[in-house]
């Protein structure tokens, strides 16, 4: 397992005061980095869906996301997540085969 780097957040409320938007901001990265890719980006899709208007781009600069990763986790979000199981899904047939030794 590698150690990703907190992204830091480069958006003009976090240059300009060391308030609750930077805090947020930071908390946000900090989350993000202990997560794996998809839910970074589907955290990142909540936020922009929070944010409304100019929330994927907003997000991107907070996150250092791709845009279109924000945008593929909105539209995932907005499908319930449907093809994107929590745990693997289990081929069918595959998996442990169930003991019969003689
Ligand atoms: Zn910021």
């Amino acid at each position: 397992m590698s150690i990703r780097s907190i992204h830091q957040c480069e958006c003009k409320a976090c240059q300009v005061e060391d308030g609750n938007a930077s805090r947020y901001h930071h908390q946000l990265n900090v989350l993000m980095s202990q997560l794996d890719e998809r839910q970074r980006r589907w955290l990142a899709a909540l936020e922009a869906n929070r944010l409304g208007h100019g929330g994927t781009q907003r997000m991107h600069e907070v996150t250092g996301l791709d845009i279109n990763t924000i945008r593929r986790g909105r539209r995932e979000l907005a499908d319930n997540l449907v093809d994107c199981p929590a745990e693997r899904i289990r081929v069918v047939g595959g998996g442990r085969k169930p003991l019969e030794k003689k």
